[in-house]
């Protein structure tokens, strides 16, 4: 079995999974307690939890608060839809459903352009009444890297606050300034089940489920042990970022040349490089994974696919319904080997060819 989805989710690293065991079993059973108890028990699994606040914070900005949710999802809506009412919330056309659809349920929402490469750029009014500015860091689907500097500072030049997804982009790609920043931690080797918002000081929420309020906007008794494996995941990245970088790299350049008869979707440059979006003209992707069963790859994006709908994310950089659909996203990280690269792109190759590409 050879993993290529590592923008679905990532492989869970053994030092979060040692750490998650203490807050499952601990030392004579006292694992389980209530991190918001007063007791000993839950100071005890307090401290824990910040000290993975600490270690998440570490690759985020300064001058913010750390606050632990059930995912990214959350941490986006809270972000979202706790920043304010009225005014218009402008987010670019790939972003992740997450987003993209949070905004439309606010209604008015305003809609960036990306161009053929995917780049969503400054060079576009935002509406006078934007109060909220979404762009992601790094695409889900096809890896681009965004200029979230330049739209953290157009946002403020409309008094608009500024959020970046950064799901795709934690330990991986530095995260630049903005008012709010969600991250998940299984997209960077943690468990899943937690994720976390970043809010610059100052900036007030509105709670978006009502409840004992233990993480200040947000209700819910947390998981010592998904925070403390997200906590331990956040250490290994930082720790492991240049590493991990140049890893990646090296599985891309050999990537990129067994895949050379296919096109790239998205930017050869401003990119991720732990994700390739190819295409191939007349390809049937339903056959070719069927065909493919020993390689974990995706169709399009792991959300959209299994939807039958074309990916929003394709037709916004220019691709019609055919190439879209004609698309396959394969993606890799820290414990992917070049062995696997290879194995995978043997078997993608010859099921191409089998349908006479
Ligand atoms: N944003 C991006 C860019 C993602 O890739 C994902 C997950 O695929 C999410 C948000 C949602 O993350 P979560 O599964 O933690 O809710």
């Amino acid at each position: 079995m050879i993993y290529c989805d590592y923008q679905a989710t990532t492989p869970l690293a053994p030092e979060a999974r040692d750490a998650m065991l203490r807050w499952l079993d601990g030392p004579e059973g006292t694992g389980f307690a209530n991190p918001h108890s007063p007791h000993k028990l839950g100071r005890q699994a307090n401290a824990a939890i910040e000290v993975a606040r600490e270690r998440v914070a570490a690759l985020l900005p300064p001058g913010g608060r750390v606050i632990f949710t059930g995912n990214a999802c959350e941490a986006i809506n809270l972000a979202m839809r706790g920043s304010g009412t009225g005014g218009r919330v402008s987010v670019s056309a790939i972003e992740h459903p997450a987003v993209f659809d949070t905004a439309r349920a606010l209604g008015g929402e305003h809609v960036l352009n990306v161009s053929k490469e995917g780049q969503c750029n400054t060079a576009q009014d935002l509406p006078a009444d934007t109060r909220l500015v979404a762009v992601m860091a790094v695409n889900n689907e096809i890896g681009t890297i965004q200029p979230t500097i330049d739209w953290h500072r157009k946002a403020k030049e409309n008094n608009a606050l500024f959020l970046i997804d950064a799901v795709q982009a934690y330990g991986k790609v530095e995260i630049t300034q903005a008012d709010m920043i969600a991250i998940s931690a299984h997209k960077f080797h943690g468990p899943k089940g937690v994720g976390a918002l970043w809010v610059r000081d100052g900036i007030e929420l509105d709670p978006q489920i009502t409840g004992g309020l233990q993480e200040g906007e947000r209700s819910g008794t947390l998981s010592p042990a998904l925070v403390a494996g997200m906590g331990a995941a956040a250490k290994l990245a930082h720790e492991r970022m240049a590493e991990d970088r140049e890893h990646v790299g090296q599985l891309w350049d050999c990537a990129r040349e067994l895949f050379a008869d296919w096109t790239l979707n998205g930017s050869e440059t401003a990119r991720y490089k732990g994700n390739m979006n190819i295409r191939r003209d007349g390809l049937d992707v339903a056959r070719l994974m069927s065909e493919c069963r020993g390689v974990m790859f995706s169709a399009g994006s792991a959300c959209a696919s299994g939807s039958g709908k074309t990916s929003r994310v394709l037709k916004a950089i220019g691709l019609s319904d055919k190439q879209a659909k004609s698309s396959i996203r394969l993606g890799w990280g820290r414990y992917t080997s070049i062995e696997d690269i290879e194995k995978a792109a043997k078997a993608i190759n010859a099921a191409a060819r089998a349908q006479g590409l």
